[in-house]
């Protein structure tokens, strides 16, 4: 099914859920108050009544709105005996009331003919949820970033001791994630593969989802994919694209890893773009050296982000060959 269809159904379903379960307490509490204060029952059929009486008045003629008034006078007091024998029953006010997760549309997704807001943020749940589904958030924290896998000694060829450039940048990491919200910078980590970018880049995301911020966490692979199927599909109506750009922070994983094509090359500098303009944190992980990333993206992309992100160069040993 259609990455958007599938996305709408699933809103819809929980519109149902989040109906059916209110709708089903109201009638539980309903059948509770009605056993134990059975002169409830009474009020509430005279109540219903009210419509019928209406016609008979209107039917009736003579000093319409005189008798219409008196009705509605009668109706109140009723309205307040329910009340009050509700609230000496030890019941809140509004007990037989259906309390819908959503008040403006009672649950239904529309207000007057229009799409509510409650709508489109199920379906950015929704899309968040879709586009992290296998990010291991619980795995990579800071606490199990070893930096003992780093040299100490001095690289002859760039002259840094690794060690202490990995502790320089594992203490910025965990600054970053500490004051993280949508006003951060953005981040590029490049450097060899294994030197513990995505595990550094999921630690300041799973950090960011314990604070509650809406996080997106993907290989650049799989977050083009998504976007292609989208905009590709007849029925899109933008959702992982809308979520891709408007979420408080996006992670990008591997950039450049994937197959770069004309699609590809135009939808990462959308989001990178996008994203710098309305001030949203990006962090990027990257096997390439900023050389290579400008051959594969061109050098518009990148000095977008050489620009306007804090650059944090990996360096050391390959951990995935030490642990072996
Ligand atoms: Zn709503």
């Amino acid at each position: 099914m259609n990455y958007n269809k599938k996305l709408r159904a699933a809103a819809d379903r929980e519109l149902e859920r989040r109906r059916h379960t209110a709708e089903s307490i109201q009638r539980q509490n309903r059948e509770e108050v009605l056993k134990k204060l059975p002169r409830i029952g009474e009020l509430e059929r005279e109540l219903a009544g009210t419509g019928a009486e209406i016609v008979k008045i209107i039917a009736a003629g003579g000093n319409v709105k005189k008798s219409i008034d008196k009705l509605s006078k009668e109706n109140l007091k009723v309205q307040e005996e329910r009340k009050n024998l509700l609230v000496s029953g030890g019941y809140p006010e509004d007990y037989l009331e259906v309390k819908y997760t959503c008040p403006k549309c009672k649950d239904t997704g529309f207000v007057e003919g229009r799409r509510c807001d409650c709508y489109r943020e199920i379906l950015r749940a929704l899309a968040y949820k879709e586009l992290c589904g296998n990010a291991p958030l619980d795995k990579s924290g800071f606490d199990n970033f070893k930096l003992s896998y780093y040299p100490d000694t001095r690289d002859g060829a760039t002259g840094v001791v690794p060690k202490k450039k990995m502790a320089e940048i594992l203490t910025f990491c965990k600054s970053y994630a500490e004051d993280f919200d949508t006003a951060s910078p953005s981040l590029l980590m490049y450097g060899a593969t294994g030197l513990g970018k995505t595990h550094l880049s999921l630690a300041i995301a799973s950090e960011a989802v314990k604070k509650g911020f809406g996080v997106i966490y993907g290989s650049a692979q799989n977050l083009l994919i998504k976007l292609e199927k989208e905009r590709f599909g007849r029925s899109g109506e933008g959702e992982a694209e809308e979520a891709l750009l408007g979420c408080d922070l996006l992670v990008i994983d591997d950039l450049g890893a994937e197959f770069a094509t004309q699609f590809t090359v135009a939808a990462m500098y959308n989001i990178i773009n996008t994203r710098l303009l309305s001030g949203l944190p990006t962090i990027i992980s990257t096997n390439l050296s900023p050389e290579e990333l400008e051959e594969k993206y061109t050098q518009r992309i990148t000095s977008r982000i050489i620009g306007n992100y804090i650059c944090l160069p990996f360096c050391g040993k390959d951990i995935r060959q030490i642990k072996k």
